[in-house]
């Protein structure tokens, strides 16, 4: 059973973070971003130690330096992240069809690998599996040619026009030749060997190639894989080399999941104790309690229900933060959005529920106080009523025999039942009467009887001064 203060969520949290890790850390081993990596690292620890403790100077230096420090390291690292994401994008592996190599010709190629190694005539074959490798093999010519051992000796002969450089096998092919590798930089590689060697050992260390190379010097066959150089004493030990690499087909080359899991257990565990520890610093504010008055907001009422009456407007929250990543309650537009969507007519208490609140990830409810509103809703009707011209004063002398009216002289109000039965006429703004004169139009907004009484007639009403006998 798990300790209460660590959800299912929790470990899923840390476990995601681990395997991202380490996936990462998988594809930078063993080249120079890994340094940088580690280094990069250590300094967000710093970071987050130099925060955690309250050193505002060093935390704020190190906060500004983050951001021109990341765009340093995309531009330096631009070919490696490339590569990097190459490898992320997992769909790639489903829909790349052409991986299959035609083990036959290993045979073929071994064997001349070999009669090159003992006529000393220097080579070097990539063998491309699943990732890209044209930014790294560079001025190569075009062949893209069926492999044979003519055509090998036709480029690596000495003196001939491909010799120099690198050969690209895919998928029993010659596509390139005389391509320029990018050289390893890892200083533990033997003085003895040179520039070919590492050439090899350099475009393994960045991909997933194969790369096999031939000594012109020491009359050597050996197979460069992930920055890791092997020789090989004979063409077969070469085929079954090749095989076990290329073929994905074949059963060696398939790691069980439980050989998955538990392969390079030291890093795994360093990355998972670090997840831990910084899973540890973020959620240190666990547990805190702050309370808020937030705004009750009224959502979903039926057209045909008005609301009369709902308290309290407000209500206190009591909101539990789970991380000190998420912002403090006072700086979020919190409100209760209660959906009253299943309310009938009358009197009801509605329960305000946790879900009523948006909240960011890490904080959640503990309680509301009070934890239900009341509200009133009636039935909505309509009703015509007359427009009441209101008039300050008398009309002018000659005006006796004429009356003020208005057009249209009837509008409709809708609102609750209670409130609309009280409801006689609707009254235009005040006007002068002493300034009215026959002939003429004026324009008087209409003013709505009560606050929940809706007017249907939004427009100003016309006023004329009417002559009595006219109107009959
Ligand atoms: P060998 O044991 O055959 O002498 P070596 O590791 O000592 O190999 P060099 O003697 O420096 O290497 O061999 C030079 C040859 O290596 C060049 O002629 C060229 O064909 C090949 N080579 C050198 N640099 C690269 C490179 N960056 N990419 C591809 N091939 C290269
Ligand atoms: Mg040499």
């Amino acid at each position: 059973m798990l300790p209460s203060f660590i959800r299912i969520q929790d470990l899923a949290d840390i476990l995601i973070m681990t395997f991202l890790l380490y996936q990462l850390y998988s594809w930078f081993r063993e080249t120079r971003a890994m340094q940088v990596l580690l280094g990069l690292g250590v300094v967000t620890l710093i970071y987050f130690a130099t925060r955690y403790f309250d050193l505002y100077m060093t935390s704020w230096i190190l906060q500004e330096l983050s951001t021109v420090l990341i765009i340093l390291i995309i531009v330096v690292f631009q070919a490696e992240i490339r590569q990097a994401l190459y490898r992320f994008s997992l769909l790639r592996n489903f829909f790349d069809p052409r991986e299959k190599e035609l083990h036959s010709h290993f045979q073929e190629i071994a064997e001349t690998l070999f009669i090159f190694a003992e006529k000393r005539t220097g080579a070097i074959l990539v063998f491309k599996r699943n990732e890209s490798l044209t930014d790294l093999m560079l001025n190569g010519v075009r062949l893209d040619c069926e492999i044979s051992p003519q055509i090998l000796e036709a480029i690596f002969n000495d003196g001939a026009p491909l010799h120099d450089g690198a050969a690209l096998v895919w998928d029993g092919r010659i596509e390139l030749a005389s391509c320029h590798l990018p050289l390893s930089t890892n200083p533990d590689i033997p003085q003895y060997l040179g520039t070919r060697h590492r050439a090899a050992l350099g475009l393994t260390e960045r991909t997933d190639a194969i790369v096999v190379v031939v000594s012109e010097e020491r009359g050597e066959v050996s197979l460069a894989e992930e920055g890791k150089l092997l020789k090989l004493e004979d063409p077969s030990e070469l085929v079954a080399a090749l095989e076990q690499r290329i073929n994905p087909g074949s059963e060696k080359s398939r790691l069980t999941l439980s050989q998955k899991l538990f392969s390079n257990l030291l890093p795994k565990t360093a990355l998972l104790l670090i997840v831990i520890a910084f899973w540890a610093l973020i959620t240190t504010r666990q547990g805190q309690i702050t309370t808020v008055t937030v705004p009750v907001r009224l959502l979903g009422i039926s057209d045909e229900l008005a609301l009369v009456k709902s308290s309290p407007e407000e209500v206190d929250v009591q909101l539990k933060s789970l991380s000190i990543l998420t912002p403090t309650p006072a700086k979020l537009d919190i409100s209760a959005n209660v959906d009253l969507s299943g309310v009938h007519e009358g009197q009801t208490l509605v329960r305000i529920k946790s879900a009523d609140f948006s909240l960011p990830s890490g904080m959640v409810v503990s309680s509301v106080t009070p934890s239900s509103i009341k509200v009133v809703m009636e039935r909505k009707v309509r009703k015509s009523v007359p427009v009441k011209v209101v008039l300050r004063g008398v009309l002018a002398a000659g005006l006796s025999g004429y009356d003020v009216v208005s057009d249209p002289s009837v509008v409709e109000v809708e609102g609750p039942s209670s409130q609309i039965s009280r409801v006689e006429s609707v009254a235009t703004e005040v006007m002068d009467a002493g300034r009215l004169a026959k002939g003429k139009e004026y324009h008087k907004s209409l003013l709505p009887p009560s606050k929940m009484v809706t007017l249907l007639y939004d427009e100003p009403v016309v006023i004329r001064v009417i002559s009595r006998r006219k109107k009959h």
